[in-house]
């Protein structure tokens, strides 16, 4: 059983280097939190067989475990027609793009509308940024371009255009496949790349509805486009989630500003009370070496410190050699970094000053509004010195806004609905577990005493905060483990 006990939760690509059940298995021990399924890669029979694997697995545990399915987004690629060994394109070189096939002085893309959609001036970066071209003309619906940056450019490679919004849709004929897919097998959380805004979202839950009316996953927007970053608060407010999607965001934007960019879109999901993923290249050398390097753990620290809910894995753990040691790297990190956390004060977001809140003298405490549950209950743990806040939630709601407020005890979430268990599993600080509210009170406290000492969370006449909620007002009380 995975007692690793990280607030911070780990999110890992699944891929040909963790398909089997020992490794899979093994990156559950390890503090696996979240699996993602990256759609840009792999066969449905593949992802199928992780999915049911996965599940049973963590259900063996006892471990509560998302699966997230990121979907490839409306990507630009390079067209399929390129030589083999790839073009050289070199720097001061003019070469026209759009769609057609490939010929000498033309380089075809898989979007009609390029020409339309980009101004003189227009920045196309190629190969993860490395090859920079620019708009200097549009002529017979192609642009003509010329290249800024050379380098080599190879088929089916994907493409970023900054700062033009384009009319590619939220989601391709690919995107609508492999969503059904996700919706009829009920994963958790349906990640959506190259999110422009808030827009987006609203067409991706149409869609959902469209597969399963009743469909509850959750959707994650991926931050990697200037204008999603800059529009994140209405994203926010039509997402569930959202993801520091550092490799592309950090092609469209200098890549200076991505740091600052991760702490402002970190702070901006936890103000409104949903989780935050930060990704890519946190542990990428370990994609040919058994440690990462210390920039990388400095890295995954200063995520933690940000107050991400999750930080996570790609090809390190989807490819790579030691996905296991990558993972139990992590989760080393995390423990270790946040023993410390507390001290530093970084994790005192603005809106939930605690100044408003009349100072607890007693060991009960009752709040009308959901918004100040989380900081009552997490004042009042802290003056008691509970082990844990506890709550039962029926959608999540109150373990998030519990977890929002970042307490230093753990929450433990007590839920009837499997799905709502596995969907906690990303947010910071959150054990969650099957459990039912019961009117019985002795009843009650021997199903949280039972959960907790399982969980290796608190013993017998250890103090917990209870948070219950009867629809209209949550009480907070510090009771006494029987
Ligand atoms: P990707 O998204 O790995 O699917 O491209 C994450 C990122 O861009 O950082
Ligand atoms: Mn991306």
């Amino acid at each position: 059983m995975n007692i690793s006990q990280n607030r911070t939760k780990i999110v890992a690509t699944i891929g040909p280097a963790t398909k089997d059940e020992k490794t899979q298995r093994a990156l559950i021990e390890a503090g696996l939190d979240v699996a993602r399924f990256n759609f840009s890669h792999g066969k449905y029979e593949e992802f199928e067989q992780w999915l049911y694997q996965l599940r049973r697995i963590a259900n063996e545990d006892h471990q509560s475990l998302a699966i997230l399915q990121d979907l490839q987004g409306p990507r630009i690629r390079l067209g399929a027609d390129l030589p083999k060994k790839g073009v050289v394109l070199t720097e001061g070189e003019k070469i026209s793009v759009g769609f057609g096939k490939f010929k000498k002085g033309f380089l075809p893309i898989d979007y009609k509308q390029l020409a339309e959609e980009v101004k003189i001036g227009t920045k196309i970066l190629m190969m993860d940024g490395m090859v920079e071209l620019k708009v200097i003309g549009k002529a017979k619906g192609m642009a003509e371009a010329q290249v800024v940056r050379g380098g080599l450019v190879l088929s089916r490679k994907g493409i970023n255009i900054p700062n033009a919004h384009l009319s590619i849709g939220a989601l391709t004929k690919k995107d609508l496949a492999d969503l059904r897919w996700g919706v009829e097998h009920d994963v958790d959380f349906i990640g959506l790349s190259f999110v422009q805004s808030a827009e987006d979202i609203r067409i991706l839950r149409k869609e959902i509805r469209k597969i399963r009316k009743d469909s509850r996953v959750k959707i994650i927007a991926k931050i990697e486009k200037p204008h999603a970053y800059s529009s994140i608060k209405s994203i926010l407010r039509e997402a569930d989630g959202v993801m520091v999607a550092r490799g592309d965001l950090g092609i469209e934007l200098p890549p200076e500003r991505v740091p600052l960019a991760q702490k402002e879109i970190i702070a901006a999901a936890v103000s409104s009370g949903k989780p935050v993923i930060t990704a890519t290249q946190m542990m990428e050398s370990m994609m040919t070496s058994p440690r990462p390097t210390r920039a990388e753990v400095s890295d995954v620290a200063n995520a933690v410190l940000d107050g991400t809910d999750a930080v996570m894995l790609s090809e390190e753990t989807a490819m790579g050699p030691y996905p296991i040691k990558a993972v139990k790297m992590m989760a080393s990190i995390i423990r270790e970094t946040e023993k410390g956390l507390f001290r530093t004060g970084r994790l005192n977001f603005e809106n939930f000053s605690l100044t408003n809140l009349v100072p607890l003298k007693n060991q009960s405490h009752r709040v009308i509004s959901p918004k100040i549950i989380g900081p009552s209950a997490k004042a009042l743990a802290k003056n008691v010195k509970a082990k844990c806040i506890v709550c039962f939630t029926e959608t999540g709601f109150s373990a998030r806004m519990i977890s929002q407020s970042r307490p230093q005890c753990f929450v433990v979430a007590l839920s009837h609905d499997k799905k709502v268990i596995n969907q906690l599993a990303l947010s910071w600080g959150v054990v969650a577990g099957y459990g039912i509210f019961l009117e019985n009170e002795k009843k009650l406290m021997a199903e949280i005493a039972h959960f907790v000492k399982t969980k290796k969370l608190a013993k017998k006449e250890d103090l917990v905060v209870i948070v219950a909620n009867d629809h209209r007002s949550y009480a907070a009380k510090a009771v006494h483990l029987p």
